[in-house]
């Protein structure tokens, strides 16, 4: 696969990841990585409890992607 932001510029660079969002083809230099913390709500029978594990989930997007996710993570701050 090729990188799609390469492409529509006449480059031709292999991609190496894949936007989990979108799904198009980017190069190291158009990949964006995101790091999703893993969370699991356990629940004890007398309530529940939300437990977060140190160790962040990667993805892969690209940079139209990750404007839409930034913008969203601003308006929940509010
Ligand atoms: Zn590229
Ligand atoms: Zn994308």
């Amino acid at each position: 696969m090729k990188c799609y932001v390469c492409a529509k510029q006449g480059v031709d660079e292999e991609a190496v990841a894949i936007c989990i969002v979108c799904g198009m083809g980017l190069c190291l230099g158009h990949a964006f990585k995101e790091e999703v913390l893993v969370r699991d709500i356990v629940d004890w029978g007398l309530g529940e409890e939300r437990v977060e594990y140190p160790h962040p989930l990667p993805r892969f997007i690209c940079a139209e992607c990750k404007l839409a996710i930034d913008q969203r993570k601003k308006a929940e701050k509010r």
